[in-house]
């Protein structure tokens, strides 16, 4: 089924968007602050609308793709968002998702957030995730254009949601790439080559993630006993990880503040759980 849809924001990943939408065959306006960007898609067939305001009226369905949320501010500006939907997918918090949802709704439009988790070279593939939340209809009765990015998955209704995990998904990613650098710095400290050590890592990380389930059944059900392993175990073992790295000469920042969190887990009484406890003295930050 061919649709009417515009694109705002031809950076990478505005363009790979613009791309998947007319490889699907949907008729697409395009609009981005510098012109020269539209060319190579108005060769592809797309229409080139001359200010932000034309490109939204041009269509029911608009797609935005910014650098930061200010300028998705700045570009939604004027009388044009009445019976539309916006569905913005330039990366922002739930904060900003909900106070741009409060001021397109407030204008008579639709809001649904997107979280893209994929580069543009994934964009239209089906590896490419796309985390929605927002309006529900709007969301399903834009499916036939979301659908060229590659696999959607709605979250619910508050626009805060696709945000909010597209944020917990960087952060596991931010975390698992600390604790390997740091790891191998402490390899590289006796000259053993990362490339060597690497596959190791990878063994290894996978074989733990099996016990991701274990957790999330943990704090689900706040079940933490555990015959795996403790929190003491750990607040035994992680000093020795901490001092290695000083006389190894690495620097153990990105790790030293695990060692408080233990330390305050046992001190709280909670010695003989699993880890999982850790989690639930994270949702009561020490004052
Ligand atoms: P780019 O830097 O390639 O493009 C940024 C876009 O924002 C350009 O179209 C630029 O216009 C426009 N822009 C910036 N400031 C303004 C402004 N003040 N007014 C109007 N337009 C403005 O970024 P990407 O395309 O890579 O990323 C876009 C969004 O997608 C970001 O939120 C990013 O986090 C997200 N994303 C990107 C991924 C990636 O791998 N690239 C992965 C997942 C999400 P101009 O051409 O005129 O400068």
């Amino acid at each position: 089924e061919q649709k009417s849809v515009t694109v705002l924001g031809l950076g990478l990943m505005g363009t790979a968007l613009a791309e998947a939408l007319l490889k699907g065959g949907h008729a697409v306006t395009v609009w981005n602050r510098s012109p020269g960007k539209a060319e190579p898609l108005a060769a592809k067939g797309a229409r080139r609308a001359a200010t932000a305001a034309e490109a939204i009226a041009a269509s029911p369905v608009v797609i935005v793709c910014l650098s930061v949320y200010a300028n998705a501010d700045d570009v939604l500006a004027g009388d044009v968002l009445a019976g539309r939907t916006i569905v913005q997918l330039t990366n922002g918090t739930p904060q900003q998702a909900r106070a741009l949802a409060g001021r397109v709704t407030g204008e008579g439009g639709r809001y649904v957030d997107g979280g893209i988790m994929a580069v543009p070279q994934m964009i239209g593939g089906p590896d490419a995730l796309v985390l929605y939340s927002g309006d529900e209809t709007a969301f399903e009765e834009s499916r036939a254009l979301l659908d060229a990015f590659g696999t959607p998955h709605f979250l619910g209704g508050d626009p805060g949601l696709a945000p909010l995990f597209d944020l917990a998904l960087l952060d596991v990613m931010y975390g698992m790439l600390a604790g390997y650098f740091h790891a191998v710095a402490l390899v590289r400290s006796e000259k053993v080559p990362a490339a060597e050590f690497t596959p190791m890592v990878t063994a290894w990380l996978t074989a733990m993630m099996g016990s991701f389930p274990a957790y999330a059944h943990a704090l689900d059900e706040e079940e933490f006993g555990t015959d795996v392993s403790s929190v003491a175990t750990s607040q035994v073992a992680f000093p020795g990880l901490l001092d290695t790295s000083r006389d190894q000469g690495v620097d153990p920042a990105l790790l030293a503040p695990l060692r408080d969190l233990l330390d305050r887990a046992v001190a709280e009484g909670h010695g003989d759980d699993g880890l999982a406890r850790l989690v639930t003295l994270l949702e009561r930050p020490a004052s």
